[in-house]
């Protein structure tokens, strides 16, 4: 039972947060970890600048068009606000956010969380009050609540050339699977129907922990990504896997799929298909039988999805490269794709590499993949006007709902849009007629 409140108690007002969140949904979660923190002491959200005592910004240092973002962010929340920390990637960098902006109050690194809530509890203590101090059992999140991101690791053991996210973030560091799995519980209890599994590298999760299994209801848990697929297949409806390596052990996930423990999705970011621009990007499971992987998962489970995302225009790039790469897309008909022109990033070692490729060259290249990968997509959408396919609705407005498919992940993917279906709620997973399609999207009725 609450303790009741005295009529004559005036109860102090916490102090208040503003968060700036930016980045990958991995600094998404990051994010989420320091409020649930804060909220736990404490601290009241602010939306805004004004009614915030402190204001987090959590950056991103990706790219350096990302760090300029994270830089602009710091600008507009100190002159909106005056009292700004700074956390994430860019903590790396404190000294060129102090010569910036000499006023922030504190600097810390990607994944500090203790050291930033420090610096929340000097700037703006809190007073703990056990009469309105409550936290939801899973934590406060920052996606809709139907869908959740689960972070399995953190840092990565690869060093691809154009990457300086091991320098940001170190080597691979796994969770233990029992940890993961009972936050996967909190955010199902709290209204999850979807996790989106995310880390650097989603298939080597473990391999820094290897024998140390872990019980979990009755059962010994591997740290591997099988043995938790599987059982984050038992606690949630729909699971999707993203950032995942095509090794041979993938394999194994891929019966999960058919079977639907696990959504027929895999995220894989190839980057590339020629063998040599590969092995300049030092890229990770680059081997040859990569298609042949591909067709034995489409013989397991056919309905599987296929998404990545690949980098033109790399230095030493040449047009046999290219050409290689569209027949090998041609081949592997993914579902989706995404292109990025090759971006030198400082302190990548891929910026010393020879031969960098004119920007217009590299413009050419990446509208010639675009217009392949459009393409089939929009073949791959169209052969799916007549089925029936289960979705989950993001949003419902005026009479219709904005839905996603098995084979769409929030915010990279399609969308499925609903006619007649106001009576339907954010989260609800049903079946719908698919009517019609274009190049990204379905258009579909819900099934009475
Ligand atoms: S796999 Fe490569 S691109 Fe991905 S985080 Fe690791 S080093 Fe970076």
């Amino acid at each position: 039972m609450w303790p009741r409140i005295p009529m004559a108690t005036v109860l102090p007002s916490p102090p208040r947060v503003g968060m700036v969140s930016l980045g990958c949904p991995k600094n998404l979660v990051d994010s989420e970890r320091i409020l649930t923190q804060l909220r736990a002491d404490g601290y009241q959200m602010s939306a805004d600048y004004a009614g915030a005592d402190v204001v987090l910004v959590n950056t991103c240092g990706f790219l350096d068009s990302s760090k300029e973002e994270s830089l602009e962010a710091i600008g507009e929340a100190i002159a909106e606000n005056g009292r700004v920390i700074v956390t994430g990637c860019m903590g790396k960098e404190a000294d060129v956010i102090r010569a910036r902006f000499p006023n922030v109050l504190a600097v810390t690194g990607a994944h500090e969380y203790e050291q930033v809530v420090e610096a929340v509890h000097e700037a703006a203590p809190a007073g703990i009050s056990p009469y309105v101090d409550l936290i939801p059992d899973a934590g406060l999140k920052l996606t809709p609540r139907h869908y959740s991101y689960l972070k399995i690791s953190e840092g990565c053991n690869h060093r691809c050339a154009f990457c300086i996210i091991p320098q940001l973030r170190g080597d691979l560091v796994s969770r233990r699977p029992d940890a993961i799995l009972r936050e996967a519980e909190k955010l199902v209890a709290a209204g999850t129907r979807e996790l989106l599994v995310i880390s650097q590298d989603t298939s080597a999760y473990g391999i820094d922990i290897r024998g140390d299994d872990r019980a979990w209801k009755g059962r010994q848990v591997r740290p591997h990504m099988t043995d938790l697929a599987r059982e984050l297949g038992q606690i949630a409806p729909w699971v999707r896997l993203h950032y995942v390596y095509p090794y041979p052990h993938v394999n194994q996930v891929i019966p999960l799929m058919a079977e639907g423990l696990v959504l027929p999705y895999l995220d894989i970011p190839f980057q590339h298909a020629s063998p040599s621009v590969l092995r300049a990007m030092k890229r990770p499971a680059n081997d040859a039988k990569v298609l042949q992987r591909i067709k034995g998962w489409r013989e397991v489970c056919p309905d599987i999805a296929i998404r990545s995302t690949f980098v033109v225009g790399f230095p030493g790039e040449t047009e046999d490269d290219i050409a290689y790469l569209l027949d090998w897309l041609e081949e592997a008909q993914l579902d989706r794709v995404g292109a990025f022109r090759f971006e030198p990033v400082a302190g990548a070692p891929a910026n010393d590499l020879p031969n960098p490729v004119p920007e217009e060259v590299k413009e050419e290249r990446y509208a010639r993949v675009m217009a392949k990968t459009a393409a089939i997509s929009a073949a791959k959408l169209a052969a799916k006007i007549g089925r029936t396919l289960e979705v989950i609705v993001d949003e419902v407005a005026d009479g219709g709902a904005n839905a996603r498919s098995q084979a769409d992940a929030p915010e990279i993917d399609g969308t499925v849009f609903l006619r007649d279906a106001g009576h339907l709620a954010p989260g609800d997973i049903v079946r719908v007629a698919i009517e019609d399609a274009d190049e990204h999207d379905l258009y579909g009725v819900p099934l009475a």
